[in-house]
């Protein structure tokens, strides 16, 4: 049977995200946390309410989250009614097109699945380039903005791969540019030095906040927010599938956002150690890190198949962002150690290339 022939053209024109697992020692592709879950978030889940939690699996999922949620809550310092929770921030961009559909715009290069959900859904996407700060292009968004009339815009701020922020003012032209519904997605804000959006809300009707836990130590857990108005939290609430958030995610995640402070120390060492490397990138020939504000930093540099190869021989995994930003790698911060043994591969690689030449 020729399977091909039922599938919609809009799914058999589209590459899947790539999110292979290769092996390697040190980990740092996917922008994810170094440190796992602390030993007082295991003491609570190996003690009777953790047990008591794990023989309950015969049950659903508390469909709303709600404890969940106001956990979240006070730590956005928000209210519950605010929130929708998601399967990662993922699940939500699928629901935010299922629910306002396109044409879908977004500034390019960004985080790719905006264009990738916005074509499995049949919507219309439309990419605007960056300007060579990588800042919003204001003459070039304005016009794709009148020209296409958006129903959603997508604005990734810090930007992944790039790893700046927006300029806010940019941002704040586009929320009042008119008839679009604006999604910061703030992935990486806990990293940035920058507030977030979040306490425009109640200026703006059209501007939506998305957060997750991905990047702060829970990426396993797959745990998204968004955050808005009523009113629109209760149309995407329309299409969320009922028991989206998994009992034991939501249980876990509660624990841990109850102790901030772990967190935020964890935080903090991923903000000083991408100081670090960023300095120590900037003083090695023919490598030219870009600034950023999120836990990972983009870098230039010639050959860059062959020093992700060679950096991948040494065991240490970076994001080769061919066709996304050609010229370019992309690292994770990680724990001190990795990011000495990223370096410390990162010079002999380069070096060793140096003497072929
Ligand atoms: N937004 C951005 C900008 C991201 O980089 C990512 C993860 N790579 C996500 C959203 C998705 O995160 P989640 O794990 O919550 O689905």
């Amino acid at each position: 049977m020729e399977i091909e022939k039922f599938v919609r053209p809009n799914i058999k024109s589209l590459t899947p995200y790539q999110a292979k697992e290769i092996p390697c020692r040190v980990k740092l592709d996917a922008n994810e946390s170094p440190y796992g879950l602390s030993r007082q978030v295991l003491a609570v889940l190996s003690s009777r309410k953790g047990r008591d939690l794990f023989l309950r699996v015969n049950r659903y999922p508390d469909p709303e989250a709600g404890s969940l949620k106001k956990v979240i809550a006070a730590n956005l310092k928000i209210r519950p009614e605010n929130l929708l929770q998601g399967n990662g921030s993922d699940e939500l961009i699928y629901y935010l097109i299922t629910t306002f559909g396109g044409p879908v715009l977004f500034p390019t290069p960004t985080f790719s699945m905006y264009g990738i959900i916005a074509q499995a859904i049949g919507e219309e996407k439309v990419g605007v380039p960056l300007d060579e700060e990588f800042d919003l292009d204001m003459k070039r968004m304005l016009r794709e903005i009148r020209l296409n009339k958006p129903k959603l815009i997508f604005l990734s701020t810090p930007n992944n791969p790039t790893g700046n922020c927006f300029s806010s003012d940019r941002i704040l032209r586009i929320i009042e540019s008119g008839s679009s519904i604006v999604v910061v997605d703030e992935a990486y804000q806990p990293f940035a030095s920058e507030k977030g959006f979040i306490p425009l809300l109640r200026d703006y009707e059209n501007l939506l906040i998305m957060r997750t836990l991905s990047k702060i130590g829970l990426a396993g857990l797959r745990a998204g927010f968004l955050i808005g108005s009523q009113k629109i939290i209760n149309e995407v609430n329309k299409v969320r599938l009922p028991f989206n958030l998994n009992s034991l995610s939501q249980a876990i995640a509660e624990e841990v956002m109850k102790r901030g402070d772990i967190l935020k120390r964890n935080i903090k060492s991923v903000i000083s150690e991408r100081g670090k490397l960023f300095r120590e990138m900037s003083e090695m020939d023919g490598i030219k890190p870009y600034p950023s504000e999120a836990n990972f930093i983009m870098f230039r540099t010639a050959a860059t198949d062959a020093i992700y190869e060679g950096l991948l021989n040494k065991g240490v995994l970076v994001r080769n962002m061919k066709g996304v930003v050609d010229g370019c790698l992309r690292v994770t911060v990680g724990t001190p150690e990795e990011n000495r043994t990223f370096i410390a591969a990162l010079k002999r690689v380069v070096s060793n290339r140096g003497r072929k030449k």
